[in-house]
């Protein structure tokens, strides 16, 4: 008798609930899983059946036996297959090849300044050709392609505003789909930073928390009853370009005074330059000499990352102010000058925060630093590549 549609639905979301406990539970026995899911015994064989002919599980006879035959355990393949994550920086593009399990096994780093359109997708195609080659032999091979880029990112992958690359409506997704045949999906890097650090960062992870991935630019992620927030159309990340001075100076996405003109890697280079800072016109001034002279005890550079530190804490009062997260985690660049940022945000936000938020607040600083990005993108991809069967059958 052929499976109905709903038979084959209910299927798929079983085999996905088996391989998820497979996952986070592994070693696991089919007996486990059967009580831990409710579901029949029947039922787990045969998905487990599937599963282990799609080679995303293996088996072993090394469970633990409270007498008579020991019993077979499942292990999830983490190696059955590997995911690309891209993080398109303003400067830089930094791109690593994942296991399912998120293990970075491959990574390529490479800087640029001010390259066309044309060159960065070169760049990009490069370096996606080079970790693919890096992958080991694998059952699936590269699962999918994620890109994370500074700007506002619709949900068919076209990226229609990146003020800082000058990018306006570029059709990304369609573009990489041209050259490699595999999923792509292109998100907004904070959008990905905050999936990264929720799953991969060394903080304890509440339900409710504001991402903030400070950079050339300033971006932010919401994580919202432990999913990420990504508006009606996938537009949200952007807040950079929440103005804080309506007569301030002029941003590249065409209005003033936008917060990441005062609370950026950008605006502290800018800073620096116009201190007479920067030595040579050839060779423009980085975040890692400035963080060099400040450790160095530069009162001028000190107080550069002082000024930006309370303008990063501005911004970050109005969006606690405004959706009351458990936690707000800094990550991306500007962690680097963590040291000079941290005392004045911690002494703005206890001064400035509404009464009720004061106590309930928990400031990180990413570990991740600009990985938070392309591990979140690797994620997202190794998700729905393990949720592919389940996800065709809904949109079908
Ligand atoms: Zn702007």
């Amino acid at each position: 008798m052929p499976e109905t549609g709903n038979q084959k639905l209910v299927k798929k979301i079983n085999k996905s609930i088996v391989l998820r406990m497979i996952r986070n539970h592994a070693p696991i026995s089919r007996a486990a899983i059967s009580q831990k899911a409710g579901l029949n015994r029947g039922t787990v064989s045969s998905l487990v059946s599937e599963l282990l002919d799609d080679k995303l599980i293996s088996e072993s006879g090394m469970g633990e036996s409270r007498g008579g035959r020991k019993p077979v355990i499942l292990l999830f393949n983490h190696r059955a297959g590997y995911s690309i994550g891209i993080d398109l920086g303003v400067n830089y593009m930094l791109g690593i090849l994942t296991d399912l399990k998120g293990q970075i096994v491959e990574k390529q780093k490479i800087s640029f300044h001010q390259l066309s359109l044309e060159a960065i997708i070169d760049k990009m195609k490069d370096m996606i050709r080079n970790l693919s080659a890096a992958a080991p032999d694998s059952p699936n091979g590269i699962v999918g392609i994620g890109v994370g880029v500074p700007g506002i990112v619709d949900h068919d992958g076209n990226v229609l505003l990146a003020p800082n690359l000058g990018w306006n409506n570029v059709p990304l997704k369609e573009i990489l789909e041209r050259e490699f045949s595999l999923p792509i999906l292109i998100e907004n890097e904070a959008n990905a930073g905050a999936y990264g650090v929720k799953l991969y960062g060394t903080e304890e992870i509440r339900e409710n928390l504001i991402y903030i991935s400070a950079g050339i630019g300033v971006g932010a992620g919401l994580i919202l009853n432990d999913s990420l927030y990504r508006g009606t159309k996938g537009y949200s990340g952007e807040i950079g370009h929440m103005v804080i001075d309506v007569d301030g100076k002029q941003c590249r996405c065409g209005r003033k005074g936008c917060w990441e003109l005062y609370a950026s890697e950008q605006a502290i280079l800018e800073e620096a330059r116009s201190l007479g800072l920067e030595t040579s016109k050839s060779q423009p001034i980085t975040l890692e000499q400035l963080v060099e002279h400040a450790e160095n005890g530069d009162s001028k550079v000190i107080s550069l990352f002082e000024h930006a530190g309370k303008y990063l804490a501005e911004g970050i009062l109005n969006l606690v102010n405004t959706f009351n997260p458990e936690q707000v985690i800094i990550g991306n660049r500007l962690v680097m000058a963590r040291k000079w940022l941290e005392p004045v945000i911690t002494e703005r936000l206890q001064a400035q925060t509404m009464g009720f938020n004061q106590e309930d607040i928990h400031v990180t600083y990413s570990q991740l630093s600009t990985h938070a990005s392309p591990m979140g993108m690797a994620a997202f991809i190794t998700q729905r590549f393990l949720e592919n069967g389940l996800e065709q059958t809904v949109t079908n």
